[in-house]
């Protein structure tokens, strides 16, 4: 591997007075550059891999492969836990900039041996170019966090260029963080319902609760806009056990419409089982509401359940004891962690959406859901399989015999007056009509 000799590293903390020296002594005003921000999004799961005594290693490997994907001159800074600065000079266009980019990008491929171990990064860059996007450069160091920002909210590793419209979203993202202290006060968390079908019958048997902000400026918000935000301060321990009691009024309310049999589906947070009063709470909601436990289903995500303390796990015991089902989200996304099957106490899994994307272009995607849902099946555990947008995927997962199904196709999370009307109209209630093939009729 041969490095470029004017390629430099640099060691040391961030601040803006090291940042301002650094630039004033290496880089002059007449210069163009590209600054990026790498982030590698996974660098905490490697530590907890390698036991954190190897993850400077890692680091200082990782380090030594940008350099070697940059090669040209360039500065690098280590910069906070995860973060590292890059700085190419004579970057004169975003063109110039994209090869440089892409090859960097090309280190996601690799695999790093430590410890005897194998190990793949995942990296996030956000990038921003001197003077082509701004004159100042602490602007130009700041859309490359901003656009960092961007590329971070992307499912798999991504890179982003800044652009204006990011600097807009990020002032409505520092709006939310501001307003969301007052969304419990002033009832705005409400919820979403999206039909789960039974493809064999084809009815409708469950819908999934999905929480949403009624923002009184920006209208109704997704998740993606505030639940990492509430899932780090703590409301999520609030907002969910709203989120929970809204969910057994709704059944209940459907039960009583004719629906006898749907089953609500609700997302928990690992903040909400790690909660001493959270067992406690959900019995006494379900005393007030009337509903019975078999007709709650919980959802926690994989990344929950392959962190999941001691603690956790007796609480999800608990819910198992009640009579309530635990399924999986998004399973198959931390595949290499499956040792959980057998330690935490669940009833099924629910097929993330990135597999079903695609299933019906990608033998290989349709071959590993073919593997996921017999692994599930071997275990007695029940599938669902989620984010169905076409026909064609739809024909897939019924050709590997998965038989509950959630997506777009049949239905988007509607509020509940347009969930009572799908109920009452949609097509997935009758027998007639059915896009099922003929054989599942
Ligand atoms: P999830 O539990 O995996 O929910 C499924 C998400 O996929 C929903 O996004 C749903 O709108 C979306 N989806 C379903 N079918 C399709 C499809 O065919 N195509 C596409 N493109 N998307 C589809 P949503 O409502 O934005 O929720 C995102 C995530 O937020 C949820 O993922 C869940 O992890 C979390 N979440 C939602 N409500 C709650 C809650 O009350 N508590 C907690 N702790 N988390 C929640
Ligand atoms: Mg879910
Ligand atoms: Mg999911």
């Amino acid at each position: 591997m041969t490095i470029k000799k004017d390629c430099y590293t640099y060691n040391f903390n961030y601040s803006i007075h090291n940042f301002d020296e650094f630039m004033h002594k290496y880089v002059k005003e007449k210069d163009s550059f590209a600054i990026c921000l790498l982030n590698i999004s996974n660098l905490g799961l490697c530590n907890y891999i390698l036991e954190y005594k190897y993850g400077n290693v890692l680091l200082h490997n990782v380090i030594n492969r940008v350099r070697y994907y940059i090669n040209q001159k360039a500065y690098i800074y280590k910069f906070g836990g995860d973060v590292l600065l890059l700085i190419i000079p004579n970057i004169k266009c975003r063109d110039n900039a994209v090869k440089i980019i892409k090859r960097i990008m090309s280190i996601n491929d690799d695999v790093f041996l430590l410890a005897g171990k194998k190990i793949r990064i995942e990296i996030k860059l956000g990038v921003s170019l001197y003077p082509y996007d701004n004159a100042e450069l602490h602007d130009v160091f700041k859309y490359a966090g901003i656009a960092l920002n961007c590329a971070n909210k992307k499912y798999e590793s991504a890179y982003e260029f800044f652009n204006t419209g990011m600097y807009e979203n990020n002032a409505m993202e520092q709006k939310i963080q501001t307003d969301i202290q007052d969304a419990l006060i002033n009832h705005e968390f409400i919820l979403y319902y999206q039909p789960q079908v039974n493809v064999d019958s084809g009815k409708v048997y469950g819908v999934e609760a999905l929480i949403r902000w009624n923002h009184p400026e920006f209208g109704i918000l997704t998740p993606s806009y505030f639940i990492d935000g509430i899932e780090r301060n703590g409301m999520i321990r609030e907002a969910g056990r709203i989120v929970f009691y809204m969910a057994c009024l709704e059944i209940k309310k459907l039960h009583s419409l004719g629906y006898h049999d749907l089953i609500m589906s609700v997302n928990l947070s690992i903040k909400q089982l790690e909660d001493d009063f959270f067992i406690t709470f959900i019995k006494n909601i379900l005393k007030i509401t009337q509903v019975e436990t078999k007709y709650i289903n919980f959802e926690i995500t994989e990344r929950t359940v392959i962190n999941s303390t001691e603690k956790v796990t007796s609480a999800l015991k608990s819910i198992k004891d009640m009579g309530i089902k635990i399924f999986v989200d998004d399973f198959g996304t931390q595949y290499s962690f499956l040792n959980y099957l057998y330690s935490v106490p669940i009833d099924g899994i629910k097929i993330d959406r990135s597999f079903v994307n695609g299933i019906d272009k990608s033998e290989k995607k349709f071959t590993i859901v073919r593997h996921l849902i017999n692994l599930a099946k071997d275990l007695n555990l029940e599938v669902v399989a989620e984010g169905m947008e076409t026909e064609q995927q739809l024909k897939c997962l019924e050709k590997v015999n998965c038989s509950n199904v959630q997506g777009f196709l049949f239905g988007k999370p509607l509020n509940p007056n347009d969930l009572i009307n799908f109920m009452k109209t949609s097509k997935f209630n009758k027998q007639s009509n059915s896009i099922f093939s003929e054989s599942k009729k």
